[in-house]
């Protein structure tokens, strides 16, 4: 499996796009602004984009969905406590962060927990973490956990928010992520890559 790393937009949000090496299928995570960036990557590797999935719905995961829906045909994949995010831009928080409005267009295939994204070879299986958002999903595909705002290396995402709730947010990272072995490498929505074993003895937010 291939996984690239994009930062994009104004908080240097962390787009990924993740592709079976056998059949060129591809998904975009988390295009949430630059999709030129994305749809060039996409093109010099010559990836068929299937889906675009979404981590949850605030406007620095979500900007560039249109962009690259129109120029690939992709399903725009988001669970369904988030999904009103994407057309209503009180709820995404597009003008705190771009200073503008983004109403963007309705999901595709609205996820709950435990679905399975095909793509390729690989299964790409559904994790609903809530906590940052109420539909706040990571990815789990091979030996690698793509975890949106959910959890950062050494730190965890904010609950401030609209729909967020920190001992919720705790709660999904022990029970749903912690699971997983400390070898599993963690893929998060803004900063460095971690891994599940160094998350789980360095974390003060979940030791
Ligand atoms: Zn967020
Ligand atoms: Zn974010």
């Amino acid at each position: 499996m291939l996984i690239q790393r994009i930062p994009v937009g104004p908080l240097y949000t962390n787009c990924y796009v993740i592709a079976c090496d056998k059949t060129g299928e591809a998904a975009v995570v988390d295009p949430g602004g630059d999709a030129e960036d994305i749809l060039d990557f996409v093109e010099n590797n010559t990836l068929v984009v299937k889906y675009v999935i979404l981590t949850h719905g605030h406007s620095d995961h979500i900007a560039g969905v249109e962009h690259i829906k129109a120029a690939t045909g992709a399903k725009i994949a988001i669970h369904s406590a988030d999904a009103p995010m994407l057309t209503d831009a009180s709820k995404n928080l597009s003008q705190n962060v771009f200073g503008k409005r983004l109403n963007l267009p309705e999901a595709d295939i609205i996820l709950k927990d435990g679905d399975i994204l095909k793509m390729g070879l690989f299964d790409i299986d559904i994790i609903h973490t809530p906590g940052h958002t109420q539909g706040g999903i990571c990815l789990s595909v091979e030996n690698i956990l793509i975890t949106g705002d959910t959890l950062f290396a050494c730190s965890v995402g904010r609950s401030d928010l609209p729909g967020g709730n920190h001992e919720q947010l705790i709660s999904s990272i022990k029970e749903k992520l912690l699971k997983f072995t400390d070898d599993v490498k963690v893929f998060p929505g803004h900063g460095p890559v971690t891994t599940i074993g160094i998350e789980r003895s360095t974390n003060n937010f979940i030791r």
